[in-house]
This record gives C-alpha cells, structure tokens and sequence, in this order.
C-alpha cells in the first residue's frame, strides 16, 4: 500500500500532466465599468485564452430562466454579490467544461476571498495558477457617467439606475478590492491605469502580460 505522501505525490503528479504548463491565467480586475469586459475581448485575441465573464454566464442562466438564473437575478438587481457556493460551481463548471485551452481571462471573478481561495485550489490540482491580476484602476465619477451611457445600448438594468450603479462600487470596495491584496502577497497583483482609449489601455496591459510570460 502506498505511504500518503507518495499517494499525494502520485495524485498531484498525474493532474500535472492533464495541462501544459506553460498557461497563461489572467484576472481582469477592477470596478463595474472599468473596461474589462472590452479589454478581455482583445486579450483573448492576442494571447488565445478562454474569456469567462460570471457576469456573463448569470446573464445567460437569467436569459434561459434557470433556477440558478433566477437565484442570481434577485442578488443582480440590486447590484449585490451572488452568494459564493453559486457562482464557484458555476465557474468551475465553465472551467471543467474547457479543459483543451491555452489559458483563462477570468472577468468579474473572484469578487471575494473565498471565490480567490477556491480558484487557486481548482487551479492547482491542475498544476496551474494564477499568472497575473491585472487591475484597471477608474475612478468614480468617471465610472458613473461610462455606466450610464453603456445603459442606453447594453440594456442593462444595472447600469441605468444610479443608486445601483453607487451600490455595486461600494460592495467592490468593501468586498472585492481585497482580492487584489491576496494576489499582491503572491506578486502577482499589478495596477494598470483604465483611463485612456482603448488601445491606449489594452498598451498598458500587454505590456504586463509580456513581461510576466518572459519571467515565467
Ligand atoms: P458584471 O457583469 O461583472 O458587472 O456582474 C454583474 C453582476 O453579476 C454583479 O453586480 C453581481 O451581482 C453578479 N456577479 C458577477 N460576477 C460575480 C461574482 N464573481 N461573485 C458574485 N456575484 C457576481
């Protein structure tokens, strides 16, 4: 019978290979409205990753009238996080569903610690990680008036009211800023200006992302 450490050793050592290692894990952080989303777009151009917004799968679940749908819909309305236990299945199942990819762009998530902690383990029973969070730092006024007028094409409710708009920057500093502390202990965090055209912005972050894949 094997000992538990070369039992572990075994265990870790087949997941190792299910993935090359050389991929490229990216977090685009920073508040609603940031210009994640229309970065993500590019990064995955350049770089081939996986985008996976949970923003994006909630509004998916809501347009199928799932129950999860509409579990998330009651939290989304008010600009309130969705409880953890839901939206870590739901990423997990996106994640498990896309094995055979270069890489993630993870877009909204993980808006808590606990969301960052279960991450990092799904990623390491793969042998992978985090390559970089990469943070667009917007501030508030500027988020409010980019909201409001994303409203009039995105038809998002969320983004057309102003007291849910002010509610949504509030939980990201209350609950998500601190995500960007957990991966800075790992320095991996870096803090990339989101003022600026596009390709400006999307400069900047390139920038980053080559510089952390020549040190990796
Ligand atoms: P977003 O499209 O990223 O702005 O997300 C829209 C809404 O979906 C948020 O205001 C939350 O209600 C919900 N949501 C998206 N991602 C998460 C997450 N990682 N954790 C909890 N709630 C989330």
């Amino acid at each position: 019978m094997l000992s538990l450490p070369s039992f572990f050793s075994k265990f870790f050592k087949k997941k190792n290979r299910a993935k090359p290692t050389t991929m490229i894990n990216l977090i685009l952080f920073g508040p609603p409205g940031s210009g994640k989303g229309t970065q993500a777009t590019k990064l995955v151009e350049k770089y081939n990753l996986l985008h996976i917004s949970t923003g994006d799968l909630f509004r998916s679940e809501i347009g199928n009238k799932t129950p999860l749908g509409l579990e998330a819909k009651s939290y989304m309305d008010k600009g309130a996080l969705v409880p953890d236990e839901v939206t870590i299945g739901m990423l997990k199942k996106k994640v498990h569903e896309n094995p055979d990819v270069k890489g993630y762009i993870f877009d909204g998530f993980p808006r808590t610690t606990p969301q960052a902690e279960a991450l990092d383990m799904m990623l390491m029973i793969d042998g992978q990680e985090i390559t970089s969070l990469l943070a667009l730092e917007v501030d508030d006024e500027e988020i409010v008036k980019r909201l409001l007028n994303r409203a009039k094409t995105s038809g998002r409710s969320d983004d057309a009211d102003e007291d849910i708009i002010r509610n949504r920057l509030k939980v990201y500093k209350e609950n998500t800023a601190i995500v960007a502390g957990h991966y800075q202990t790992k320095d991996k965090t870096h803090t990339i200006n989101g003022v600026g055209s596009i390709d400006e912005v999307f400069g900047r972050l390139t920038e980053v992302v080559d510089r952390a894949l020549v040190m990796s």
